[in-house]
């Protein structure tokens, strides 16, 4: 009987983050020590928000690769290349390119690793079973019935949605996250539609324009806890939560430190938004007043307390967060711009990756039951007698709590982070070089 390919190493999700890493090994001419499952399809980046006019955030060359290889064949600048708009590019002067032609560069260079990732595939349990040698390997399982089995995995899944607990049971068609919006939204069709949109994020702000964009909303209501959508905080100082020194500088604090810290930079990622988009809906709400339209109606200082079907809408009560008084608001669909769950202790958060859950009980836990990250992004497993070898989950894209804000999914940090990856996933492999020989085909 045909044994089972073990490979050296498993990467569930194929988002920017192990792309980058893809990248990375195949640098160091290991590409294929490396495989993924993607749940899409094929590759795409962040597709349900991408809106029309909306531009990325970060340096377009701080990309998959530059600041690691600026000779790389994935760089930003050889996409524009290739394409033969370089030129036009350039010439355009634009301070960030558009969403849309950076998840096109995006999927230009993963369509570079096709034959590395097997896509259409959700990752749905990861255990630890016995290979043919004896020892431990990771067995991830999949929706469709099939199991992988690995020697490392790389878990680049992104974060779980930040659904508010007024929403936990109610989401669907009419009520949905805004990592659903754009099929949610043209699957309510043409019909006049009254939509609130909670969260004062970048999210919340592109969104709520591309909503007064579409002739079938009659309005918008924009509900959330501040007073309005505040400025994100782009000092070069504060960005230097970007670079590398940073991580090396936040990873050693104690929790409690590193929770003062990330509270007090949040505003570089957190309930802010860019000058561009917060002067087109002012522009846009100034035009209404002089119109006297009521297209746009805020919320400020108001949190939603509850949420429940009315007939064919659903009624929001809202507190206001100062004066506790409440009011009730109508809506046809319900957008929660709300962001995602970080993994920690505080309110909200998850402890671990659920995929974590089938091998929790062999994950070292901090003081406050949160597994403990090292620096190159390993959470090293309990070993056991029968297994020598320590077994290491990689944890790309997933590690604000531990590394800090620039690894809250920020494209900046990506090949940064890979590198550290890459160079661990090497340190560690030499010691078992037996074993890595032994791969074969996928299964
Ligand atoms: C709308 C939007 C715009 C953004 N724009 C920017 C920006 O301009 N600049 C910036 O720095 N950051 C931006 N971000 C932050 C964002 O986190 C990063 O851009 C980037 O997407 C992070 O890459 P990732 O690979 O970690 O996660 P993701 O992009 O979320 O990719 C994860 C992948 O894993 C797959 N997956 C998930 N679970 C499983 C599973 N169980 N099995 C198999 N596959 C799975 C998903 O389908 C997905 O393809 C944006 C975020 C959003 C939501």
């Amino acid at each position: 009987m045909k044994s089972q390919t073990i490979h050296p190493v498993l990467g569930v999700g194929f988002g920017p983050a192990n792309l980058s890493l893809a990248v990375a090994l195949e640098e160091r001419g290991r590409a294929e020590t490396a495989h993924f499952i993607e749940r899409s399809a094929g590759f795409q980046w962040q597709r349900e928000q991408l809106l029309s006019g909306a531009d990325i955030q970060n340096n377009p060359f701080r990309d998959l690769a530059m600041p690691r290889n600026p000779a790389s064949p994935h760089t930003f600048v050889k996409y524009l290349a290739s394409r033969g708009s370089l030129t036009d590019y350039l010439h355009l002067n634009a301070k960030f390119p558009l969403r849309r032609e950076y998840a096109d560069y995006l999927t230009w260079v993963a369509d570079a690793f096709r034959e590395q990732v097997d896509y259409g595939r959700s990752a749905v349990g990861l255990s630890l079973v016995q290979g043919d040698d004896g020892g431990e390997v990771f067995r991830v399982e999949t929706d469709d019935g099939g199991a992988y089995l690995a020697r490392t995995v790389s878990v680049g899944t992104g974060r779980s949605p930040r659904v508010p607990p007024a929403f936990h049971r109610g989401l669907g068609p009419r009520v949905f996250h805004s990592t659903r919006y754009l099929s949610s939204i043209e699957q309510l069709g043409d019909r006049p539609l009254r939509v609130a949109v909670v969260g004062a994020s970048q999210s919340a702000i592109e969104i709520i324009l591309d909503l007064l964009a579409r002739p079938q909303v009659r309005q918008v209501v924009s509900i959330h806890r501040s007073i309005g959508f505040r400025l994100k905080d782009t000092s070069p100082y504060s960005r230097r939560v970007f670079l590398p020194e940073f991580v090396d500088y936040f990873h050693p604090l104690s929790t409690a430190k590193k929770r003062r810290l990330r509270g007090e930079l949040r505003s570089i990622n957190y309930a802010a938004c860019d000058q561009d988009v917060i002067d087109r809906l002012a522009g846009v709400q100034h035009e209404y007043q002089l119109t006297g339209s009521d297209r746009l109606l805020m919320k400020p200082f108001s949190e939603v307390v509850l949420s429940r079907e009315q007939g064919q809408t659903q009624r929001l009560v809202l507190r206001d967060v100062n004066h506790l008084t409440e009011e009730s608001v109508d809506a046809d669909a319900v957008i929660l711009a709300t962001g995602f769950r970080d993994f920690g202790s505080e309110q909200g958060d998850e402890p671990y990756h659920p995929l974590l859950e089938g091998i929790a009980h062999r994950l070292p836990l901090d003081e406050e039951g949160v597994p403990v990250v090292s620096r190159d992004y390993s959470i090293e497993l309990k070993s056991q007698a029968d297994s020598p070898q320590p077994l290491r989950v990689y944890l790309n894209g997933l590690c604000e709590a531990s590394h800090g804000m620039g690894d809250a999914g920020a494209l900046a940090m990506l090949s940064v982070r890979a590198t550290d990856i890459a160079d661990s996933l090497q340190r560690n492999q030499a010691h078992d070089r037996e074993e890595l020989l032994a791969f074969g085909t996928s299964p």
